[in-house]
């Protein structure tokens, strides 16, 4: 395995692009560029992308059909490299680009259906949900993102009700709860339900860099606890330099956790680093010549994420 990437973004938008989205999402994201990376390095991939649900580009059960759609057609294009894996035996099986689907913002679903929705998610292949985005919606609070200005200032953390029915349908599904763009109330209480797979695929190390979007030293304790999965993303938004990424990866051997972590990109978003990292080439050369053992290093580019897909899946 050369990588593991558990949040990131390909191309999956309404083609043409509308212009504004063309200028800033100008990273090259397109799939043959990983089956290259693959190629290349003789080693697979895992990439977990980014089903959208975007009021104005993708909206609704619709909206996910149509990328998923998009999705399948090009990956029949790439004859086998590159496959759509959904259960644990995918992983071994052969390809060169795994392709985990996880859907970002579940404020569309309606909480009568959350039911039959989940189980039509899951038909279609998606393996993990993150439940809040950038702002707050039924099933609780977001991180009030500072770069959202409609986005609440008020933490009042989970709607406890719809939340337990939705993470227990999610539970039956073997969907994974991403705590991503939660707030931290929010955080708190999803983090005492008894899930089946939780994470949070992209986001900092709030003793680092202290942002909305990164994540405590307790809530890394407990997500441990609970085996879960910490993604970091070396973007701007989370850090600004590439010294504080290593920093991150450091600090869980820091704290005396040697697992659970890993790497999620947040490629494909409007974002730019400082040394252009979002290049996956710069990025290996970069960890690799970095002061991180080798132990720390393959936890993060695929250990971390390998053992949570095998436990979620
Ligand atoms: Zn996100």
């Amino acid at each position: 395995m050369l990588l593991i990437d558990l949040h990131t973004h390909i191309n999956l938008l309404p083609n043409p692009l509308p212009w504004l989205l063309e200028y800033i999402c100008k990273q090259d994201l397109s799939i043959e560029n990983y089956v290259e990376l693959s190629k290349k390095h003789n080693k697979k991939i895992i990439l977990s992308p980014v089903i959208y649900n975007v009021p104005g580009i993708h909206w609704g059960l619709t909206g996910v059909e149509h990328q998923i759609r998009k999705l399948t057609h090009q990956t029949q294009l790439l004859n086998g490299k590159v496959k759509i894996l959904k259960s644990k035996e995918d992983l071994d099986s052969e390809f060169m680009v795994g392709l985990v689907l996880q859907l970002e913002s579940c404020r569309w679903i309606r909480e009568s259906n959350t039911k039959n929705t989940l189980e039509q998610l899951h038909e279609l292949g998606i393996r993990g949900v993150i439940p809040i985005h950038f702002i707050d919606n039924w099933l609780g609070s977001s991180c009030n993102y500072p770069y959202v200005p409609t986005n609440s200032s008020q933490d009042r953390g989970l709607s406890h009700n719809q939340a337990h029915v939705f993470f227990q349908e999610c539970k039956n599904l073997k969907l994974w709860i991403d705590l991503s763009h939660m707030s931290t109330n929010a955080i708190d209480a999803t983090l005492k339900f008894n899930h089946h797979s939780i994470c949070m695929t992209h986001t900092s190390i709030k003793d680092i860099q202290d942002t909305k979007r990164a994540i405590s030293k307790d809530h890394i304790k407990q997500l441990v606890k609970l085996n879960g999965f910490i993604g970091l993303s070396p973007t701007d938004r989370f850090v600004s330099s590439t010294s504080q990424f290593i920093k991150m990866i450091q600090y869980f051997h820091e704290i005396g956790v040697n697992g659970h972590y890993g790497f999620g990109s947040d490629y494909g978003a409007p974002i730019k680093t400082d040394k252009g990292l979002e290049n996956y080439e710069k990025l290996i050369t970069t960890i690799s010549q970095s002061n991180l053992n080798k132990s720390q290093r393959d936890q993060f580019f695929y250990q971390g994420a390998l053992s949570f897909l095998k436990e979620s899946l």
